[in-house]
């Protein structure tokens, strides 16, 4: 039931953190709206508010355990339309060009493409009677009561408006108990702090350069048989990394991604060819002769982003900030639906008691949450000698027993195990550090040779050519 200081919310953003945000509000508000310049509802494709997510976006296993939790039958409906799901350990990963243990973690990957993922979502949230998506709406500001002290509503305007039908007298204020800006990393909300005489949130980035291509294909009889994703993951003896499986019943996804400046071409012939250069073949040869079905796409992530709202001494009251918003991590270590996910979470926690959430709060558990995988995203971007940042003790202690870790998983299951649990944000990176898994972890870093060699480079000191 309702108390009178919840009547309405609402989300601002429509994408995977604004739906979550959503969904956990809806069991506390009478009304939830939900703002998007896009139109959302029924679009299973990317859109222009979201033009990342047709890129490979894959779910962590905490994220996945909270999505069937908040959607019951989720991993159900989502197989049933034919989408490829297998246990996370089973997937082709390769680290420094070596293929780690498969291992049986019971960790479950559902490889459905993001846009469909979020779809299916928010079809659940839409059906919800006291939610509703406000469409094709920008958003505006928001605004403040007359001591600042809090936010009363926001600004929006509608579609007519955003067709360039004429903005004047078009803005509309819905007024809200409570506001959730889930923006994205181009969140105003920092601007509007300083409008309102707040201070902006200290920002921590971390320059990467990242670019990801992408190209999807049409199945032939015989590709990728038996293989549910390979996944030879960046580092520094390796740069170029790729994420490639399958993502519906005749369809494959290609990502590329490049770091520091070395963007995958975005024409055909450059595409394969950079294919060609990753540390292992498999890519090159399952693609190479299969149909594209559209042109390779290609996205910058010039940095990592962290807002450190917990650290504001003040900030107006009914007023949350969620997902990529707050933070948005390197997207190959996969943690920004799942992290979104995770502060769902944490905000339905902190609705339980009744009244509205405090932000200060709220904002101190989204930073608990954030710490670890900013450190796994931070940490491994350091680990690159082109990335600048401090690298303290921790980080190079971290990443020369990480290097050693990812030796050991490649001859020992129970060490894929262990670091699947890690990135999958189930279990804290000290349990990779307990006393029988660093003697495992030992045992084979006494044997451990230099990262192995890329194909090709094994092909032309074999003086084999270029397989081409
Ligand atoms: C290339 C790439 C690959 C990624 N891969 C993964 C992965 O494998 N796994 C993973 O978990 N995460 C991945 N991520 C991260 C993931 O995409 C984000 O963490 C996730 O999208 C966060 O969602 P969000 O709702 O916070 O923001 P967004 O998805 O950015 O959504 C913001 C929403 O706000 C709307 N909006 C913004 N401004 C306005 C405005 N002024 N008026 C109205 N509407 C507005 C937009 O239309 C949009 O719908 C990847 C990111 C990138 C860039």
């Amino acid at each position: 039931m309702s108390s009178q200081e919840q009547r309405r919310a609402v989300v601002l953003g429509a994408s995977m953190a604004g739906i979550l945000a959503a969904r956990v509000l809806a069991e506390s508000y009478a009304e939830v709206l939900v703002v998007d310049r896009d139109k959302v509802l029924g679009v299973s494709e990317a859109r222009p508010g979201t033009p990342h997510t047709v890129h490979a976006h894959a779910l962590h296993a905490r994220g996945h355990l909270i999505l069937e939790d908040l959607f019951p039958g989720l991993t159900e409906e989502l197989t049933g339309a034919g989408i490829p799901s297998c246990d996370l350990g089973e997937m082709h990963w390769y680290l420094n060009a070596r293929r780690i243990r498969p291992a049986r973690t019971g960790l479950v990957s559902v490889m459905a493409p993001r846009p469909l993922l979020e779809e299916c979502i928010r079809a659940r949230v839409a059906v919800l009677p006291n939610v509703t998506f406000l469409e094709r709406h920008g958003i505006l500001g928001v605004v403040p009561s007359p001591d600042r002290g809090r936010i009363v509503g926001v600004r929006v305007e509608p579609p007519d408006a955003l067709d360039g039908g004429g903005t004047d007298g078009g803005e509309q204020v819905l007024e809200a108990d409570l506001v959730v800006d889930t923006t994205g990393r181009g969140s105003r909300t920092p601007v509007w702090l300083e409008e309102l005489g707040y201070r902006r949130p200290a920002e921590e980035r971390v320059k990467i350069g990242l670019f990801y291509t992408t190209q999807h294909y049409k199945t032939y009889p015989g590709m990728l048989e038996g293989v549910s994703s390979i996944i030879p993951v960046a580092s520094p003896d390796h740069p170029r990394g790729a994420f490639c499986g399958r993502i519906g019943p005749d369809r494959v996804n290609l990502s590329l991604t490049g770091m520091l400046g070395d963007r995958p071409p975005t024409d055909p012939e450059g595409f394969l060819d950079y294919a060609r250069t990753l540390p292992i073949p498999d890519i090159y040869e399952a693609v190479r002769d299969a149909e594209p079905l559209f042109a390779p796409v290609s996205f910058g992530f010039p940095a990592s982003v962290r807002r450190r709202y917990e650290k504001l001494g003040r900030f107006p009251d009914r007023y949350l900030v969620m997902g990529d918003a707050v933070c948005s991590f390197n997207p190959i270590y996969g943690q920004g639906m799942t992290v979104a996910a995770m502060e769902a979470m944490a905000l339905r926690d902190r609705l339980r008691p009744g009244g509205p959430p405090s932000p200060r709060e709220f904002f101190a558990e989204a930073a608990r949450i954030i710490d670890t995988p900013w450190q796994v995203s931070v940490g491994g971007d350091l680990d690159f000698p082109g990335v600048e940042g401090p690298r303290t003790m921790k980080v190079r202690m971290g990443n020369a027993y990480l290097a050693r870790l990812q030796y050991a998983a490649t001859r020992d299951a129970k060490v894929t195990e262990a670091f699947m649990r890690v990135a999958g944000l189930l279990d804290p990176p000290e349990a990779l550090m307990r006393p029988r898994m660093a003697a495992r972890v030992f045992r084979h870093a006494v044997r451990r040779p230099p990262a192995g060699r890329s194909w090709l480079e094994q092909g032309r000191a074999a003086g084999v050519g270029d397989h081409a």
